[in-house]
């Protein structure tokens, strides 16, 4: 079935100077990137993302782990991956959540660590199933920042908002 998952890289990965790796291991799956941006995570955004965790006792070390507070890099790379069983396929190269638990070869395995406050840094998000890529690539992308029809669309007319243009 084709489907549609989102890829973070997240400060850690970009920070360990990973990017290029972790494209070049993501591209053995053959997947087409649908859209790609590098941005700054809002708290609001990163609470969001994470909502399924907020009673975990880590909740607030990982929205500022996803917010780039510990690692100086204050952006993730967000994607969307698109084709043949798009989810699984990106989650199989991942691994596990826990790095330590994840195949090495993985690429949690390879670049991930557990923090000493017991966050596990694992360089990649990547949705878990079609509800969660839904969810997440309508959190993380506008419609026309995808070049490719996901989900249904409406056009509203929207009065009186401002909008940065090159002078
Ligand atoms: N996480 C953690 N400790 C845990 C579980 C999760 O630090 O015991 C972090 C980890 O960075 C993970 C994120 O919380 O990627 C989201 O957790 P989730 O269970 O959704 O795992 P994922 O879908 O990322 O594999
Ligand atoms: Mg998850």
């Amino acid at each position: 079935m084709v489907e549609q998952t989102l890829v973070l890289i997240k400060p850690d990965g970009l920070k360990k100077s990973l990017t290029g790796n972790i494209l070049t291991r993501l591209s053995e799956t053959k997947l087409e990137i649908v859209a790609a941006k590098i941005t700054r995570v809002t708290r609001e955004l990163a609470q969001e993302h994470y909502s399924h965790m907020k009673d975990k006792p880590f909740f607030e070390e990982l929205i500022r782990y996803i917010r780039g507070e510990l690692h100086q890099r204050r952006k993730v790379m967000a994607m969307v991956y698109w084709g043949e069983d798009a989810i699984n396929k990106v989650r199989q190269l991942a691994g596990l959540t826990n790095p330590e638990e994840a195949d090495p070869v993985s690429i949690r395995g390879a670049y991930g660590r557990i923090t000493t406050k017991g966050v596990y840094e694992n360089v990649i998000h990547t949705s878990r199933d079609k509800g969660e890529a839904e969810r997440e690539i309508k959190l993380w992308f506008k419609p026309e920042e995808i070049i490719v029809d996901l989900y249904p669309t409406k056009t509203i007319e929207v009065n009186k908002t401002k909008q940065k243009v090159w002078t």
